[in-house]
């Protein structure tokens, strides 16, 4: 790393001690932005990166409610809105016991890059709690939603920050946190949140967005060695709804994919997961892997091991932070990998990434092959404030050239900078930038 942003990067991990995740992902990024910095003296100068770190606001708060048997429980609540510089604070809210603030300032950070790559005017921030919805009634949900919403609304508003979801967090949950907005507000104000319903404010695509979003970024990078998904053989981590639509695009496409996985283990289906019964299991039901595995014959369901142990011409880690570690990346390499698209936010770990690049794989960092997501919430942003509604395809036709736009903004900057086919590279020097001429042009912000 560049001498001069190793001495800011020790000064952010020393002043957000015990917050690994938040390191990691400050770490990944100045490290791509060393030749930045060569041709554009004026951001050190004016302390952009500095700035950069430092969250415009950090809310944390109490969130009070009761269990379906009266007793009362208590969780955290987190909105880091993290920086404004190229339009509100955008970005999910994740439900999950892992949380704490040094996950939310990773993925806010990492939502500044991602937003800034879409093209879209959306800040980054990331908000969630605590909160496990995993075997909690839909009443609980709903007590839970309408309690942090109580403390939340003050901080949110279309033009200021503008969550959606994430891990727990998806159409259920908007709809009670909206529900409880609007009540608070008195406002009927659409644009306050995304992944809305479709019947109030919400976008076609945008469920389906995250996941074919990762497919068609991959697409993209085969295209450039001059392949693509028809005949892959592809292993998907995870289950929820990005892995979903990740399997059911990527089969679209020609493609076979083998595996997918839940927390407690893995399901190998040679004949190509079927994506009816997958929902109908995970969406439906809100089941477990274990009972796709029951329902259709020819399935085996592995509890030991990763599902990275699976071989796979193209691997979509669509889970969760660093499921991917060193070890796995050697072994799907060994097997004939082409490319990695992650769905998740982080889900290769720092060594995982440098035997991918190594090996010459094609590598889609999250920030931007994830981005799909995020882009169709601005999409929705823009029906909402229009008061329009815009058809399934229409709004898949805008995904496909935002993802192709990023793809494209991503390799042409890397080769601008000298090395071809680094996509960490191009993702984080393409978002830096535009954010940091946006910060120079508002003055000391
Ligand atoms: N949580 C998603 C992400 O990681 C989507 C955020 C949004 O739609 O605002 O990008």
């Amino acid at each position: 790393m560049d001498a001069r942003l190793e001495a800011v990067r020790d000064t952010v991990l020393a002043r957000n001690p015990g917050e690994s995740e938040f390191h990691q992902a400050v770490s990944e990024v100045f490290e791509s932005l060393g030749p930045v910095h060569d041709r554009h003296p004026e951001f050190l100068e004016a302390a952009i990166l500095e700035r950069l770190c430092e969250p415009e606001r950090q809310i944390i708060f109490r969130v009070p409610w009761t269990d379906d048997s009266g007793r009362v429980q208590i969780n955290r609540g987190f909105r880091v809105e993290f920086n404004s510089a190229l339009g509100p604070y955008k970005g999910g809210l994740r439900f999950h016991p892992s949380v704490y603030l040094g996950i939310v300032k990773f993925l806010g950070f990492e939502q500044i890059f991602k937003n800034a790559l879409t093209g879209m005017p959306i800040g980054g921030g990331k908000g969630g709690s605590d909160f496990d919805p995993r075997g909690r009634s839909d009443a609980e949900v709903m007590r839970f939603c309408q309690s942090f919403m109580t403390e939340l609304y003050r901080h949110i508003g279309e033009y200021t920050d503008v969550p959606a979801g994430d891990i727990g967090v998806g159409g259920r949950e908007i709809g009670y946190l909206f529900g409880q907005y609007k009540r608070i507000t008195n406002r009927y104000e659409s644009g306050v949140l995304t992944g809305k319903g479709i019947s109030w404010g919400g976008s076609l695509v945008r469920p389906e967005a995250t996941g074919f979003g990762t497919v068609i970024f991959t697409e993209e990078m085969l295209k450039t060695r001059g392949s693509s998904f028809d005949g892959q053989r592809v292993v998907v981590s995870g289950s929820g709804n990005v892995a979903i639509n990740a399997i059911a695009k990527a089969q679209a496409l020609g493609a076979s994919v083998v595996a997918c996985s839940d927390s407690s283990g893995y399901v190998v289906d040679e004949a190509g997961i079927d994506v009816g019964l997958l929902r109908q299991v995970k969406e439906v039901e809100r089941g477990r892997l274990k009972d796709y595995a029951l329902r259709r014959s020819g399935v085996s369901y592995v509890e030991t091991g990763s599902v990275w142990d699976v071989d796979a011409t193209v691997a979509l880690p669509c889970a969760t932070q660093n499921e991917l570690d060193g070890g796995a990346a050697a072994r799907l390499v060994r097997n004939g990998l082409l490319a990695v698209g992650e769905g998740a936010n982080m889900p290769s770990t720092r060594e995982a990434v440098a035997v991918f690049q190594e090996a010459g794989v094609l590598f889609g960092p999250g920030k931007a092959a994830n981005a799909g997501g995020v882009a169709t919430s601005a999409l929705e942003m823009q029906q909402n404030a229009s008061r329009d509604s815009w058809s399934f395809d229409h709004t898949e036709q805008r995904l496909t050239d935002i993802m192709v736009g990023i793809h494209h903004r991503c390799a042409s900057t890397a080769d601008e900078y000298g090395d071809p086919g680094n996509y960490v590279l191009g993702a984080n020097i393409g978002g830096f930038v535009k954010v940091a001429d946006a910060m120079l042009a508002q003055g000391l912000i």
